[in-house]
């Protein structure tokens, strides 16, 4: 911890993310007990062509789903840290976290960053390299395209509507890395794949999913 992060601290007490009682972990030990009996810690095989597995913590439903709502949508950007300390306790994900080569966040486009004012997945996946020593890039892909808000689709429309949102950018630096793709929720896969459809042109060794929730 440096010296402004102390200062912070004692200004603003670290909370449990959820419930709001102090903890300096961000997570009290009732509330973990809450999603640890929810995680799931699962990793599956894709049908995608464009990625081999996707890893993820939570079925989307309970508390986590209640969390990620009020993380996206109601100014609680802090809920990244009692995510990640949730995520990276967990010992098999955080050895499966540590064996990538480079963490790559699901863009959202300029408008929606500065209605919300950050970026959800890149907030959770520069927490995730800060604490496992993998690279974050932010600079390689880019959501250009403003679409519908895929929640409001079915399964169909959203791959069509995700089509051509995304751009690669400085691809010689995902050439022949292990590549992992962080996302929120996944729900019909549709942004995943595209987002590595579009990764896979920079020619990376692998790439996988991970998300936070299922749907
Ligand atoms: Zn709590």
């Amino acid at each position: 911890m440096n010296k402004i992060e102390k200062i912070l601290n004692i200004i603003y007490p670290p909370k449990c993310g959820i419930c709001g009682k102090l903890n300096e972990n961000f997570l009290c030990n009732k509330c973990k007990k809450t999603l640890e009996i929810q995680a799931k810690f699962a990793i599956e095989k894709s049908e995608s062509n464009y990625f081999k597995q996707h890893l993820y913590i939570f079925e989307y439903q309970g508390m986590i789903r209640k969390v990620i709502l009020d993380y996206k949508f109601n100014d609680k950007s802090y809920l990244y840290k009692t995510i990640i300390n949730f995520l990276l306790k967990n010992e098999k994900f955080f050895k499966i976290l540590k064996s990538y080569d480079t963490i790559v966040p699901a863009p959202i486009n300029k408008k929606r960053n500065k209605q919300r004012g950050y970026n959800q997945s890149y907030l959770l996946a520069k927490e995730i390299a800060k604490e496992t020593g993998i690279t974050l890039e932010n600079d390689c892909l880019y959501k250009t395209k403003n679409i519908i808000e895929q929640s409001k689709l079915n399964k169909e429309e959203r791959q069509k509507n995700i089509q051509g949102a995304y751009e690669l950018k400085h691809a010689e630096k995902l050439e022949n890395k292990k590549i992992l793709l962080l996302d929120d929720i996944y729900t019909t896969g549709s942004t995943a794949n595209e987002c590595c459809k579009i990764l896979t042109v920079a020619n990376p060794k692998q790439i996988d999913v991970f998300t936070i929730a299922k749907d």
